[in-house]
């Protein structure tokens, strides 16, 4: 087997100086400002066709198979299969929506989210390629989703502890107990100012290259945003895991609907695809976002500021990833127009869809899985045989405040998230600066 080394999307296709997992993980960000992405796409060694009734039902198994070569130059394999089962311990059903249409279930983790996905594996591996004596902080800025995801990812995990910064009074309560109640490793602050603010003092503590875990630094700062590798790679193997439950006769069609904001999600869906999985389109589903279309359309990228939408997880105007994927097909849109087509969709349609979709099948969609449901209904008026795997990114019980006022009725609560609200929020007040940040790391520093 070749060994893998990960190079910057700043660097010419295949071609970068390259580097090993433990170095790009503790990174995040190449040196140059570019993403990292594997320098060669491995083809898959599972036999994705392999019969329905005798595919792993354990999306630890495939994960395994899939990920085997990003990860065995740096890790021996029976570490990787017992860190991949430790990580993804519950259940990712594949279930029928209606004749053409499955549900890819990615919300049964701990926080009820598909980042629970990625958060886990990445913790893991921190802990699996650390050195002796190694003591991470890894710093996260979250609007509400991610740090619940991360923080359950990292709690307890030896070598390592999370700061949490979120704008005070702007998450949930029910996000804010996911993250502020777990206590020990994690601690997390309630910056008097907005997301900005906390995104900001992040990057200028990270910007500090002689506090990074790359270098030799006290305080080994490190960040697991969605950025991270160690994120995306672990996202791969769903996709794999969702077509091999899928059956044989449907195998020559699939179309797989990805709710996207930040687009790494799509991103490894489209990895998969690279590494031979036979998809015959992606569907990026966007709400009022809509950044992506408009590129796809124009040829033109042009960020902007983003807006508030009830499907918030993805209200992202300048989606990081897409430097990733225009990157995988060489800046070459015509290709990338033929695999992927993606629509945007307003509140309006989303309160429509939640109650569209109760009404006809019972189903209650979180605002985000709506936003697939509703850019599947819209791709598939022009190609009617295809069969579409939805990726389900949230639990609805993660999104009631939206959800049971459209639907008149009451979400029961996942026990994990009943657990989650019996905490005591353990959060500390910060003012909006990095030297308040600053000066809390130095105590841990000590
Ligand atoms: C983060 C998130 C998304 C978007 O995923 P990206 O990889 O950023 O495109 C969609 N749905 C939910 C619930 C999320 O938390």
């Amino acid at each position: 087997m070749t060994t893998m080394r990960y190079q910057s999307t700043r660097e010419p296709f295949g071609q970068g100086q390259g580097t090993v997992l433990p170095v790009a993980l503790r990174r995040g960000l190449a040196p140059d400002g570019g993403l990292y992405v594997p320098r060669t796409i491995p083809p898959l060694t599972v036999a994705p066709f392999m019969a329905a009734a005798r595919a792993p039902e354990r999306l630890s198994t495939t994960a395994t198979e899939v990920l085997a070569p990003y990860l065995s130059a740096d890790l021996p394999m029976d570490e990787v299969s017992r860190l991949l089962e430790e990580s993804l311990d519950f259940p990712v059903p594949v279930t029928d929506l209606d004749d053409h249409t499955k549900v890819l279930e990615l919300f049964h983790g701990p926080t009820l989210a598909f980042k629970d996905v990625g958060a886990r594996v990445l913790a893991r591996l921190f802990a699996a390629t650390s050195k002796p004596g190694e003591d991470l902080t890894i710093l996260t800025a979250t609007s509400g989703d991610t740090g619940g995801a991360v923080a359950d990812a990292f709690h307890g995990v030896a070598g390592t502890r999370v700061v949490v910064l979120y704008p005070k009074g702007q998450v949930s309560d029910r996000q804010e107990l996911q993250f502020a109640g777990l206590g020990g490793n994690i601690h997390a602050f309630a910056v008097e100012g907005t997301f900005d603010d906390c995104q900001r003092m992040v990057k200028e503590a990270l910007s500090r290259t002689d506090l990074r875990a790359d270098g030799n630094a006290g305080l080994q700062l490190t960040s697991a945003n969605s950025i991270s590798l160690g994120r995306l790679l672990p996202q791969v193997t769903y996709y794999v895991h969702a077509f091999r439950q899928l059956p044989t006769e449907q195998r020559d069609r699939v179309v797989f609907v990805v709710p996207s904001g930040n687009f790494g999600d799509l991103t490894a869906g489209l990895l998969a695809k690279f590494s031979g999985l036979p998809v015959r389109r992606f569907v990026a589903a966007v709400n009022a976002n809509d950044v992506v279309p408009e590129y796809l359309a124009s040829g033109v990228f042009t960020p902007r500021p983003s807006v508030r939408t009830l499907a918030n997880a993805m209200d992202v105007g300048n989606p990081s990833n897409l430097e990733r994927i225009r990157y995988l097909y060489r800046e070459d849109i015509a290709a990338l127009r033929r695999d992927v087509i993606a629509s945007s969709h307003s509140d309006e349609e989303i309160r429509g869809a939640i109650r569209q979709v109760y009404d006809r099948t019972g189903r209650i969609l979180d605002p985000h899985t709506a936003v697939g449901w509703l850019a599947w209904q819209a791709y598939r008026r022009q190609d009617p045989d295809a069969v579409g795997v939805l990726l389900s990114t949230a639990h609805p019980a993660k999104f009631h405040d939206t959800i049971e006022p459209i639907l008149g009725l009451e979400i029961p609560v996942p026990e994990a998230l009943q657990r989650a609200l019996l905490r005591p929020n353990l959060s500390q007040p910060m003012s909006p600066t990095v030297e308040a940040l600053f000066a809390v790391l130095e105590d841990y520093g000590k």
